[in-house]
């Protein structure tokens, strides 16, 4: 499919800006290996203007500025943001599939929760007014108290590649609905979506300096951003080990982060569950966007007794997964992002085996693809608690197996990980889950806890 690519700038005070340096590196399509454009990249010295232009934008003008306007100005914004992605949809959809390979349904599924993302902080914002200066009654009527709620100022917002406009939308939507002012600096892998938010925020003329987006690599982009003395917080959505180094760099300077890190999350399946319907959800929770899912429920923990037959009802789902170009009808599982991280799931799958793990099915390229990052469909058993393809997150479409035989053991094998994030249960008895959702919920407190849920059968 021709689709061409924009040539875009970096987005720096409301006007498209060459790199100081002038540099550019190469957009590649997952699934055929082509170079189809061009990025700008991003250095120190164009991140400095960037944070320049939003300190600006954030309160040079008290009166006039984005920190000061009225809730309902900055809806007003929002909501022609999400109108212009209504109009422009198909198109943006396009692009995120040939980008970052996930299938057009899915990218196309993925604008919809970002207009919805989107029109939900405007209607924040509107709300926001009518809840400035609540009054607070204090036991001394001598004192006079009540709540003003302030935005925190200039925020880096550095995002992933798996959902690049989705993830970027989850914290430029909220940021700008409370009247802060963002640079944004969307994964080098998958850039092309958020530049043409910049130019829907030209389009709808959202004022210069609220939204900057630079594009350019971790270390030359994002690294000088979360360490820049004028930005006020850090939102990051990543791996854990970048998530530590910006941890790091924002700590020299006692700054704000919120980190959404990576995960290795669990599904415990029960020995009393509907086979057909826990295998699809199963799938579902490992193989969905290719497994490329910070929450993927990417360890299973069945009971031995239904051991044998799930996991063969497992491997029939995996057989009929098509895998294909994410623009072919019927496509439910694209490429990999990119080169390095394809190599990257093909050797923690080799890892596996050479460990003495069973590659149950897939663990290698499909033979009807010859080009492309693509990735079979992997169900790995024989699986120890040791092995890094139990411990450690792939991101990609690998599924690894072990078996218990009491509630006690379930939770232990789920529990013993050094990651947070997402977790699942599957059984008819509604008790047993809420005890064990509850067990979970202690545990990962601690540990960057992000989403728990359960299901019943
Ligand atoms: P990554 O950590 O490699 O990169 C994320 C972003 O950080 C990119 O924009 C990158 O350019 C930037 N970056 C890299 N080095 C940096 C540095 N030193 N300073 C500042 N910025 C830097 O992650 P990725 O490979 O893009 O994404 C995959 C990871 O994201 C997985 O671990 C996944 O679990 C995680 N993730 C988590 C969530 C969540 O909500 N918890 C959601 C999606 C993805």
């Amino acid at each position: 499919m021709a689709i061409s690519i924009p040539s875009r700038q970096l987005f720096i005070d409301g006007e498209w800006k060459v790199p100081l340096l002038n540099n550019r590196f190469p957009i590649i399509n997952p699934a055929t290996e082509d170079i189809i454009g061009h990025i700008p990249a991003a250095t120190k010295e164009d991140v400095d203007l960037a944070v320049d232009a939003a300190k600006r934008a954030f309160s040079h003008n008290k009166g006039k500025d984005w920190s000061s306007a009225p809730g309902s100005v900055r809806a007003r914004y929002l909501r022609a943001i999400a109108s212009k992605i209504t109009e422009k949809k198909d198109e943006l959809g396009k692009l995120e599939a040939i980008d970052c390979g996930k299938p057009l349904d899915e990218a196309l599924a993925d604008l919809d929760d970002v207009i919805g993302c989107f029109n939900y902080y405007a209607e924040l914002a509107e709300g926001l007014d009518a809840k400035q200066n609540a009054p607070v009654s204090l036991p001394m009527e001598t004192f006079k108290s009540y709540v003003l709620k302030e935005p925190i100022g200039v925020v880096a917002l550095i995002t992933p590649w798996n959902y690049p406009l989705l993830m970027a939308t989850w914290k430029v939507a909220p940021a700008l609905a409370a009247g802060c002012t963002a640079i944004l600096k969307p994964s080098e892998l998958a850039s092309v979506t958020c530049l043409e938010l910049a130019e829907i925020c030209r389009e709808v003329g959202l004022p210069p300096g609220v939204l900057n987006i630079v594009t350019g690599l971790g270390n030359e982009a994002g690294a000088p951003l979360s360490s820049h003395p004028d930005v006020d917080k850090i939102s990051f959505t990543g791996s854990s080990a970048t998530g530590s180094r910006i941890m790091t760099a924002a700590a020299q300077l006692t700054k704000p982060v919120s980190l959404e890190l990576g995960g290795k999350s669990p599904i415990i399946v029960f020995e009393d569950v509907d086979l057909d319907k826990t295998a699809e959800w199963t799938i579902f929770g490992c193989f969905f966007t290719n497994g490329q899912i910070c929450s993927a429920t990417s360890r299973l923990i069945v009971h031995e007794s239904i051991a044998t037959e799930f996991v063969n009802r497992l491997v029939q789902w995996a057989k009929n997964i098509k895998i294909s170009d994410p623009f072919e009808e019927g496509c439910r599982l694209g490429p990999i992002v990119s080169e390095g991280q394809y190599k990257k799931v093909l050797n923690c799958i080799s890892t596996a085996k050479s460990e003495g793990a069973t590659i149950l099915i897939g663990g290698s390229r499909p033979e009807h693809l010859k080009k492309g990052y693509f990735v079979e469909p992997t169900i790995i058993t024989d699986v120890t608690t040791s092995m890094q393809i139990w411990r450690e997150e792939v991101f990609g479409p690998v599924l690894c197996v072990k078996t218990f035989s009491t509630e006690e053991e379930a939770i232990e094998l789920a529990n013993d990980t050094h990651y947070g994030l997402g977790s699942a249960v599957m059984s008819k008895d509604l008790e047993r889950c809420e005890r064990i959702s509850k067990v979970r919920l202690i545990l990962d407190y601690h540990k960057n806890c992000k989403t728990k849920g359960f299901y019943v059968n």
